[in-house]
Parts: C-alpha cells; structure tokens; sequence
C-alpha cells in the first residue's frame, strides 16, 4: 500500500514542493501518495511547517516522524501533542544560502563598503582598511551553518573563533565552549556572528553584560534567531557606540512591525528573514531520504533533541 505523505508546509508553496517530492520519493524506490489533505490517522509522515495548517498532531495516530523544512525547530519543538520523531532540517541549499548571506554581510563590514559606495567629489581621502587577518570575527554556534558559515572566512585569512555547547574541533578555528569559553570568543570579536538556535538557553545570550564584552564599536550580524538578542539592549548599545552596527535577518516578531525602532535606527540593516532559505529542490532529497530510511529501519537524519530543543 502507498505512504500517505501530507505536506503541511506553507500552502503558497505547494506547487513549488510537490514536484521535487515527488520525484525524490521515486528516486528513493518509494510508492508514496502525497498531498495537502488525508484523513489524520492514515498519514504516514508529516512535512512539516510552522507556517502550515497543522498545530495539533494528536489525531495523527499513525504518523512515523514529523520532518521539518526549516532548520529552527523552537515553534515545534515544545508542542506536547507531538510524540513522533522530530526531523529538522538540513541540507545542501539552507547550508549554500547561510554561508552566501553571513560571507556577503562579513564583507559589507569589514571593508565599511557603504561608506565607499556613497562617497561624492571632493571626499576623496580614504582610510586604509584593515586586511582579513587584522579582523578578529566570532560565530557563536558551530552546527552544520556556523561551521558551513566560517569557512569561506577562514579561507580569506580572517581569525575566526566558534563557541558551542560542547567542546569542537574544527581546523583553522580556536573553538571554545562554555561559559567562560563565551566570555573569550566575545572580548576579541570585531564582528560577531550569530548561528545558535532559539532554546531557553540560547534567549537573550546577546545582553547588556555579553555586549559589554565585545570590542568598542563590534558589529553584530543575527541570521540566527530573533531572541537570542535582548532588543532594548541592544538599541542603547548601538546608542552608547558600544555596537557600531547590527545587521538582523530575524526578529522576535515577523514581520517586523511597522513601528518597531530598528527599522529607523541608522546602524541597524533590516533584512527579511532571507538568509537561506529552504529550496524545494535540496530540501526534498533530504525528506525523501529519510522516509527511506524510516521505511528500512534505518535512524533518521537530523533528529531534534526535544530536551535540548535543536
Ligand atoms: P545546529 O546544527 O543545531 O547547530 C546549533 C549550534 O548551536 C551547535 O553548535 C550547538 O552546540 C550550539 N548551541 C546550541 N545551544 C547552545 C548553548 N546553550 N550554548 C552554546 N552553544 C549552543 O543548527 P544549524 O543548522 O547550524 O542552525 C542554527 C540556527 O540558524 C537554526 O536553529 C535557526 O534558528 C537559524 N536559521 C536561520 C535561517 C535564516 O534564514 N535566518 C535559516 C536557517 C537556520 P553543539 O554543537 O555543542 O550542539
């Protein structure tokens, strides 16, 4: 008999998803029948979406594993209806995408491009800019994006220091952990990048004390999660110069509202939660390879720990 399949990720973006999917789950040597509506307890697997219809899985009795086309897991992973496995995910192009965007906004810092670009006759004299090996970066979170993330960097010669939970080893990096481990990648971190998930540890990791840590005049770039940063913080940092810039892709509240500060502050750029996305395409290889694993027995890919909420 066919697996039932519902995609239950953002209904605009079906037709986008249902090809790729479909044509995986075939690759994978699976007779699957996917669609956007099933009787709950004849599904089989779940794709799954915080910005699709489904918030209770409790009538989804059948259900083997709940596989997420986002990375972040924080709007699923406390849901107490949800006892199936929980995938997130990860895949070639969230990975590609994350390490464009963090590579790009590094850049428009470190070489202070803006003030170059808008520069008119007569303001000629420039000030030398530093090289890469002169700008201390640190990327707290060492996952699959953050240490994706750091190579490119670490390959122009930048001196990049990754934090984490557990202790890492990645070449070329000085990787600390820890809480003393964060006091020291913080103290030398002209830019700070932010790649942590959003868990009750995680929240406002990025405060008045742990900003008061960082360089005069840091800049902090957030593709991570909104409230791993105390706002109100930060806005009387960049007010002190403590922060010379902040450059946010996510926010507590998305959209950002209309009438929210950072969207007038001179030293914040707003991005709308684009620095990578989920594509159709990488993403379905992913959750057609772990229906098939599922499907022969084999552990999942990218399972969340629900105690550790990532
Ligand atoms: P991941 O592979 O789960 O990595 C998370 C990293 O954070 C790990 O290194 C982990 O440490 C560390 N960490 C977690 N809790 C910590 C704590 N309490 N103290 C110190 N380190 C801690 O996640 P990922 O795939 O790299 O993704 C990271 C985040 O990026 C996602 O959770 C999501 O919020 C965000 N994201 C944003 C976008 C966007 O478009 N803006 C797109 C995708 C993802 P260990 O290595 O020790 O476990």
């Amino acid at each position: 008999m066919a697996l039932s399949v519902l995609y239950a990720g953002r209904p605009a973006r079906w037709p986008e998803f249902q090809p790729p999917l479909e044509a995986e789950f075939a690759k994978a040597g699976l007779d699957v029948h996917l669609a956007t509506d099933f009787a709950p307890e004849t599904v089989d697997y779940i794709v799954f979406s915080p910005t699709g219809p489904v918030s209770d899985f409790t009538p989804f009795t059948r259900a083997k594993a709940v596989l997420s086309l986002w990375a972040g897991v924080e709007k699923v992973v406390g849901n107490e209806t949800l006892t199936q496995p929980l995938c997130r995910m990860v895949d070639d192009g969230l990975t590609l995408g994350m390490t464009e965007w963090v590579t790009g906004h590094v850049l428009r810092h470190h070489l202070d491009i803006d003030k170059d670009v808008t520069r008119s006759a007569g303001n000629w004299d420039a000030e030398i800019p530093p090289l890469a090996p002169e700008r201390p970066i640190t990327i707290l979170g060492l996952g699959e994006l953050g240490r994706a993330a750091a190579a490119p960097l670490i390959g122009l010669g930048f001196p990049v220091t990754g934090w984490s939970r557990s202790p890492k080893s990645v070449p070329y990096m000085t990787c600390l952990h820890g809480k003393d481990g964060l006091k020291d990648a913080l103290k030398t971190a002209e830019i700070l990048v932010l790649l942590l998930p959003n868990t009750p540890a995680t929240e406002n990791i990025l405060n008045a004390d742990t900003m008061g840590l960082l360089p005069k005049g840091a800049v902090v770039i957030n593709p991570g999660r909104g409230p791993l940063i105390n706002d109100e913080d930060l806005l009387a940092a960049l007010d002190a110069g403590q922060i010379g810039h902040a450059t946010l892709d996510v926010f507590r509240v998305e959209p950002l509202p209309e009438g929210h500060p950072f969207w007038h502050h001179p030293k914040v750029t707003v991005t709308p939660h684009i620095a990578a996305d989920t594509r159709p395409s990488t993403s379905a290889k992913v959750i057609a390879e772990n229906v098939r694993r599922s499907e022969a027995g084999e552990p999942l890919l990218h399972l969340v720990d629900r105690h550790l909420g990532y």
